[in-house]
């Protein structure tokens, strides 16, 4: 019998089995996504206890874009509370793109959950602050708190998104009209643009979704990010929504709490155990990383991460890892 594969191992032969898998095309509608190098790949997993595995290019730069989302949910969830929140966003899988309009209408008003535009938009709007450059800076530090180092916004994509975001705008205006945000639509806005262009490597995003498994705490610096209270609203809209018109797949193959992002990004948490990032540019129809969707279903199975997999085995997970690093 062999040995048991170093979890190091595990990674780098996920790697080395997707690098050339070259399907997928790169994000355009958002002219800088356009100009990113599709061949970018990483693959980076922290654990709940602090450890942190990384391959490929896991320094690389790039926006977080829809992964922002769950985050600043859980900043509406610390900053308003649970009814408050709800009374403003749902929780209903949509089974519609990520930028749909279609259910915004008299009847629903309401937009049907945070992880998709509409919603974000609206909880996005919940942010508290004197004007945009308090919300702003509240904002970059929760998501500090997260990453573990400060975060910037890439000025370029942010410009971008903002000139040519005409679908986003007509939603916030609708449900401005419906009474769901404020006034401050137009700053409201510029704070979501502005949290899609904030920049992460895959190893931070790898940290943030680690801070999820810990219940809410960086498991690199101890700082705590959000109230544990608030870990399971997040990991439960992630579970039903993170993947957007692909979320019920998802659930069903990998079975695990996850988010997308149009710039390539995914992240996957096992609660108490680990966090999980891929990084590759080039997405599927649904807007998610083709590489990422393969990576994460390829691991889920290898290390039975599945919630339902018998005997719940995702909890065996740190011990399998032992003592690395
Ligand atoms: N900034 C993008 C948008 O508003 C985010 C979408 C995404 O990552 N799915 O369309």
């Amino acid at each position: 019998m062999g040995a048991t594969p170093s979890f190091q191992s595990i990674l780098d032969d996920l790697y080395d089995r997707y690098k050339s898998f070259n399907d997928g095309q790169v994000a355009s509608y958002i002219p800088e996504l356009a100009k990113v190098n599709p061949d970018l790949f990483s693959i980076c997993v922290a654990t709940a206890d602090g450890r942190v595995f990384t391959t490929g290019d896991a320094d690389q730069l790039f926006t977080i874009q829809s992964i922002a989302k769950v985050f600043v949910y859980g900043m509406a969830l610390d900053d308003h509370g649970r009814d408050k929140v709800l009374a403003k966003v749902g929780v209903e899988p949509t089974g519609d793109p990520f930028n749909s309009i279609i259910r915004l209408d008299e009847h629903s008003k309401r937009p049907d959950n945070p992880m998709i535009n509409a919603g974000a938009i609206a909880t996005t709007s919940l942010i508290k602050g004197n004007g945009p450059t308090e919300r702003l800076n509240r904002m970059l530090d929760m998501f500090r708190h997260y990453v573990g180092h400060d975060v910037y916004i890439d000025m370029s994509v942010f410009v971008s998104e903002r000139s040519t975001g005409h679908r986003n705008r007509a939603m916030a205006s609708l449900m401005r009209h419906f009474g769901m945000i404020d006034d401050r639509m137009d700053e409201s806005l510029d704070l979501y643009f502005q949290q899609c262009s904030m920049m992460v490597t895959c190893q931070d995003l790898a940290v943030m979704a680690a801070t999820l498994a810990n219940c809410g705490v960086n498991p690199l610096t101890g700082d705590r990010a959000v109230p544990g209270c608030y870990i399971r609203d997040i990991l439960s809209v992630m579970y039903t929504c993170g993947m957007y018109n692909f979320a019920g797949e998802w659930a069903y193959k990998v079975g695990i709490p996850a988010k997308s992002g149009v710039s390539g990004g995914i992240i996957a948490v096992v609660p108490h155990q680990l966090g999980i990032a891929v990084f590759s540019p080039p997405l599927d129809s649904h807007g998610n990383s083709v590489r990422g969707i393969k990576v994460c279903e390829d691991l889920a199975q290898q290390l039975e991460l599945h919630m339902f997999d018998p005997p719940m085995g995702c909890s065996h997970i740190l011990e399998r890892i032992g003592h690395e690093q």
